[in-house]
């Protein structure tokens, strides 16, 4: 393709991209001449870059610049665990809205060394106790709590008082009171609140949603979704989510979570009606407090029904399948960190389906702070981590009571 002339460029960029014009030609300020101007006695169509140094136009680009640092929204990462050690950290640095500025931490020495390496502020490091002083740091616009899920309360609640916003881990707290004690806190303070359901901003999650909504494997009729792995006491990680106060509940809490949540995106229906069973092996003191096993069903007022399960010992699994009238979607695996996989599947044989993949934990915390930039409801506010959480308490419910449970469906089919 032939360099673009300065002119032609830069009305190719405002077709485009419909940016304003002093911030285009600022940028084409910065880049220098294009090779037209630069190079000698290029004949017609055959312009050749110069054997010297020279500027030019920006290339095409694929991905949009980030805003610049001192506009993106400031994140404080709550608990420097494995989760926020391994995945959100270093998915900052793929972010395009959000900056790390302050690191809350029960371990000193820990959270300097992360500070250094992400250039976090070492006055801008806290204590559990010492964490209402976040209220004076300006610079803290987000509150991102990855703490077990039995603090999770608690540090949304503080950050609301300190008037911050709140990403939190999923599931979003113990019981269905204490979620709503968060919401009701966040009202409280004008500020918002977002349940981190990573699953809902991954891309090849959002390619299954999308293709579902467009009619594309015709009405879906069924849901399957399985999420398993082995529970490990000798894995700190592990530790806390054996301890029924810290966890909640067992497989189902930790990721039976992502079947549920995923049979509600993909239908966009509420449940009116779920069925549990639960086993534990007698003895295991992995399942003293919380569940081993959970199978599980979900009924949609269209008639869709999800057919769910979970388990803290089988091997690893992590698979979503939507059955429609005309095809079904295979995700498989659905909820990894990266490397997810999409399968259309029908009379005509099995397609892969092409997502470009993105981190998926960057955008999310985007997502966030553009929710908080632009005074929007963000996807997953903390009324979809209540429903969640209050359906998980239905299954238990009917789990125990040997029966089918009623719960009151809002009816609302999503978007
Ligand atoms: P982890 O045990 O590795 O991290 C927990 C952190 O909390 C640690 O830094 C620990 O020191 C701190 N902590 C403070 N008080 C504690 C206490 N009383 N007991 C134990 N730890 C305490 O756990 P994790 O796997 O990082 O999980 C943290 C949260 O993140 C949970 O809510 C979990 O559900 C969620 N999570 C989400 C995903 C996801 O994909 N979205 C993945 C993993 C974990």
């Amino acid at each position: 393709m032939r360099p673009l002339t300065r002119s032609a460029a830069l009305s190719r960029r405002l077709f485009l991209r419909g940016t304003g014009g002093g911030l285009l030609v600022g940028s084409l300020g910065l880049h220098g001449t294009v090779y037209a101007q630069g190079a000698a006695g290029g004949g017609a169509g055959a312009e050749r870059p110069p054997a010297r140094p020279v500027g030019r136009v920006e290339p095409e680009r694929e991905t949009e610049m980030p805003v610049e640092p001192g506009r993106r929204l400031g994140y404080a990462v709550v608990g420097l665990g494995k989760f926020a050690l391994n995945q959100i950290l270093p998915a900052f640095g793929e972010s395009r809205h959000a900056r790390l500025v302050a690191l809350v931490s029960g371990n000193r020495d820990k959270a300097r060394a992360v500070a250094s390496r992400y250039g976090v502020d070492a006055g801008a490091i806290y204590d559990y106790d010492g964490f209402d002083r976040i209220a004076d740091n300006p610079a803290v616009d987000i509150v991102y709590i990855i703490l077990p899920n039995g603090l999770h309360a608690e540090f949304a609640t503080r950050a609301f008082k300190a008037r911050k916003h709140v990403l939190c881990e999923k599931p979003m707290a113990l019981t269905s009171e204490e979620c709503e004690a968060m919401i009701r806190a966040g009202r409280e303070a004008d500020r918002k609140l977002m349940i981190a359901y990573r699953a809902q901003y991954e891309p090849h999650n959002v390619e299954a949603i999308r293709r579902i909504r467009a009619g594309e494997i015709g009405p879906l009729r069924l849901v399957t979704s399985d999420h398993g792995r082995i529970l490990d006491p000798k894995d700190p990680a592990d530790q806390w989510r054996m301890v029924r106060a810290l966890a909640g509940g067992g497989s189902l809490y930790d990721i039976g979570i992502y079947s549920l949540n995923a049979a509600r995106y993909l239908t966009g229906e509420e449940p009116v009606e779920v069925f549990g069973q639960i086993h534990s092996p007698p003895g295991d003191p992995r399942f003293s407090e919380v569940e081993d096993r959970c199978a599980f069903q979900l009924r949609f007022p269209s008639g869709a029904i999800a057919n769910l399960s979970s388990s803290y010992s089988t091997a690893s699994v992590k698979r979503i399948q939507a059955f429609g009238e005309k095809a079904s979607l295979v995700l498989d695996p659905a909820t990894e960190y990266e490397g997810n996989q999409l399968m259309r599947v029908s009379e005509r044989g099995r397609e892969q389906v092409k997502v470009k993949d993105e981190n998926q934990f960057a955008a999310e915390m985007d997502h966030f702070a553009e929710s908080v930039r632009h005074n929007r409801e963000p996807r997953t506010p903390g009324e979809e981590g209540l429903r969640d959480v209050r359906l998980m308490e239905a299954i238990y419910r009917s789990a125990r009571e040997g029966r089918p449970v009623s719960v009151e469906a809002t009816g609302s089919v999503r978007p």
